[in-house]
């Protein structure tokens, strides 16, 4: 007997899921979970348009109000699963109630590390994730205000850019010698730094923290910066409670197959949670990434359903920063790639970079450059060699390397 398909994860992957269900025609009980009291919501906008006022808070969400009753699907929001049977098929909310389920997909996502430091975990320290905490920096990110931001990656410094935007005197504190160097490596990781100062951003690298306190930061030399506001973004972990305590193999995320299946048949993982592994790169990988949570319920919707379904995108993700817009195409990972490429002007940020291995290109991030992705993901989906003097030269058309 079908006793319905529960979705636990009331964001973007969950609410994706449960519109892939019914377009995939089924028709027996979806019920979607979610801690939050918020229905599924898009979290780019919380440091972008929505941050600086300029996004209507109805433009955030995933679907209208009326969908979820119109498509038949249960939402459970405000609840938080505290356990999974995969065996007993059965999910367990807060209160004790236990929902049956024939098939179980986790959208549980990530959430944001606190800085190990004294007063890493202090009341005053803030995160942006939700809604709630985009609109608790909108209130203080005023003109004057002293913003301090510990960690230059992207959602700092998204961050950083709308207070600078909003007229707030900005710090950011890096403890790497670049933003982004991790994942860009310096050449790129440099345009970020620029760009930023440029704005006048007090970006100060290879920096140690070593006490977050209410009016500032006391530094590893001693030295401190005081803060009215005080956001820390070093990154997030993906929500793995559940499926660990539920004996689903973990490792990163949710360890899945081609097909988002875990290491159970009838409980399926994606989204930030989902460490799936990839056909194109022949390994998992774990993408905290919009596209993903997009993309990916999808196939694991019509996995749960029994259909043959895989999930092979090129991963790709977005950011907008002042003046700057960026997409990145690809996965070149750290020490992952022996040269980097430049096509067009990198000084007057307008361009391409090309992470390539072997000669073959990794990944490629346009930026100010638009409509270049389906060149580059056709580039990095064929895997095919090509010549550097070419892919930096701008009178070549991508699609003829
Ligand atoms: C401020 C911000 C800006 C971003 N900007 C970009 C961008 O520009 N480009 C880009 O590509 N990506 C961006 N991202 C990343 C993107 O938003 C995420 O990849 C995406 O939200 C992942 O969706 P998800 O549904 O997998 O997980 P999440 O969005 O993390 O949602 C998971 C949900 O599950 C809930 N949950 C967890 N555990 C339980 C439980 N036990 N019971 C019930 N509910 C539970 C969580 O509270 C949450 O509501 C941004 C993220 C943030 C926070």
């Amino acid at each position: 007997m079908d006793t319905g398909i529960v979705i636990v994860g009331a964001s973007l992957a969950g609410a994706k899921a449960a519109e892939a269900l019914r377009a995939e025609g089924y028709q027996g009980p979806v019920t979607l979970v979610g801690d939050e009291s918020e229905r599924p919501y898009e979290r780019p906008p919380l440091s972008k348009g929505y941050l600086l006022g300029k996004e209507e808070k109805e433009k955030v969400y995933v679907h209208p109000a009326d969908w979820y009753e119109r498509h038949g699907v249960t939402l459970r929001l405000g609840t938080a699963a505290t356990g999974v049977d995969p065996a007993g098929h059965t999910v367990t909310l807060e209160g004790g109630e236990r929902l049956p389920f024939s098939k179980l997909l986790l959208a549980t996502g990530s959430a944001p590390r606190t800085l190990p430091v004294p007063g890493g975990d202090g009341d005053f320290v803030r995160t942006l994730r939700r809604i709630g905490d985009s609109e608790g920096l909108r209130a203080v990110f005023r003109p004057g205000a002293r913003v301090v931001v510990v960690g230059a990656g992207w959602i700092g410094l998204e961050a950083a850019a709308a207070a600078r935007t909003a007229g707030a005197e900005v710090t950011v504190l890096e403890a790497a010698e670049l933003p982004l160097l991790r994942v860009l490596g310096r050449e790129a990781a440099q345009v970020f730094a620029d760009l930023h100062r440029a704005h006048g951003v007090d970006l100060r690298l290879g920096v140690e923290v070593a006490e977050l306190r209410a009016d500032g930061v006391r530094l590893g030399d001693g030295g401190t910066v005081p803060a009215d506001v005080l956001l820390v973004g070093v990154g997030i972990s993906p929500n793995t409670a559940l499926a660990e305590n539920a004996g689903l193999t973990v490792d990163d995320g949710v360890r899945t197959d081609q097909h988002l299946a875990t290491s159970h048949p009838d409980v399926f993982a994606a989204g930030d949670v989902a460490n799936a592994f990839h056909p194109l790169f022949g390994r998992p990988i774990r993408v905290e990434h919009w596209a993903n949570a997009l993309n990916q319920p999808a196939v694991a919707a019509a996995s749960m359903l029994g259909k043959s379904a895989v999930y092979d995108r090129v991963p790709y993700f977005f950011t907008d920063q002042y003046d700057l817009g960026m997409e990145y195409t690809g996965h070149a990972e750290p020490g992952g790639y022996d040269r980097v490429v430049f096509r067009g002007d990198v000084a007057g940020r307008e361009f391409i970079a090309f992470w390539l291995s072997g000669g073959k290109v990794l990944a490629g991030m346009n930026v100010n450059v638009w409509d270049v992705t389906d060149p580059i993901r056709e580039l990095v989906r064929s895997g095919r060699p090509v010549d550097p003097e070419r892919l930096a030269d701008p009178a070549v058309p991508l699609a003829e390397l």
